[in-house]
């Protein structure tokens, strides 16, 4: 069975499920139903089940989590995050610090419970300033999907009771050891956390992939989701050659839990990349 938690140097990193989120291939652009199916090796109309993993980061007796999960209103088998913290002996009452790799229904709505109170009611909130930007300091305006108008709305309701301890920051160090990088497309602000220990390295990259059979060997395949989809699949192309060339290992939000692994370049002939979950 692959571990939950993995050491970077001297940092315990620990993935702690959310829960399970119902999707189906439609979600897919660019590519044909026939090819979408092929590689996700189920039929096109079959459900396709996305984990949804928030990391926790044991850093000198603080405990930071990257991402706050679903919450209670998403789908029944979301919003696991509260129960399962609990379950390894750090309450949401113990979180310090939470990280936020974009403000989607399915890393932010979790910050508060269904009366709008906080979840994490000790912790302070850091979002890259183009994050914030974009779905927190503004309103919606004619350019605006149906879908990024939802996010606007949620995202603002899902901050509201941390006000006065939100930190926006640019790219760079935002905590001992922790730096936030920039990867747009998937959001406007969406980041990816890297964490560095003495040599050791882990890239939380949030959704740079959230189907990894199709999106490794397709990188180009963009979603719905996407704010940006031309973009996005760029970014994703450009992550995955940085990490293969680096060695660097990486931890998904939709990743197979627990979520981390390593991305590597194929030789000639097929897919260019190929993920690999760690043991
Ligand atoms: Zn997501």
């Amino acid at each position: 069975m692959s571990q939950a938690s993995i050491r970077v140097g001297k940092i315990t990193v620990t993935a702690v499920s959310d829960g399970i989120l119902k999707t189906g291939l439609d979600v897919i652009l660019g590519l044909t139903p026939e090819e979408c199916a092929r590689l996700a090796g189920c039929a096109y109309d079959a459900p396709i089940y996305l984990p949804v993993n928030s990391f926790l980061i044991d850093l000198a007796g603080k405990h930071v989590l990257v991402d706050a999960g679903s919450g209670s209103n998403m789908q029944p088998t979301l919003g696991k995050l509260p129960d399962n913290l609990r379950a390894i002996g750090v309450p949401p009452e113990a979180i310090t610090t939470i990280l936020l790799t974009h403000l989607h229904p399915d890393h932010a709505n979790g910050l508060i419970d269904g009366d709008g109170n906080a979840i994490f009611p000790n912790a302070e909130l850091i979002v890259h300033e183009q994050e914030s930007r974009f779905y927190l300091e503004r309103d919606a305006n004619d350019g605006d999907s149906e879908r990024v108008r939802r996010t606007l709305v949620a995202s603002k309701l899902a901050v509201a009771p941390y006000r006065g301890r939100i930190r926006t920051i640019p790219d760079g160090e935002a905590l001992p050891g922790i730096s936030a990088v920039l990867q747009p497309g998937h959001t406007r602000g969406h980041t990816c956390w890297l964490l560095q220990s003495g040599r050791e390295r882990l890239l939380i990259w949030g959704d740079i992939v959230h189907l990894p059979s199709v999106q490794v060997p397709r990188p180009d395949a963009a979603l719905v989701y996407d704010v940006d989809p031309v973009m996005a699949p760029e970014t994703r192309a450009q992550v995955f050659d940085w990490v293969a060339r680096e060695r660097l290992r990486v931890a998904g939000a939709h990743l197979p839990y627990p979520g981390f692994g390593t991305i590597t370049r194929q030789g000639d002939g097929g897919a260019a990349f190929a993920y690999t979950a760690s043991p």
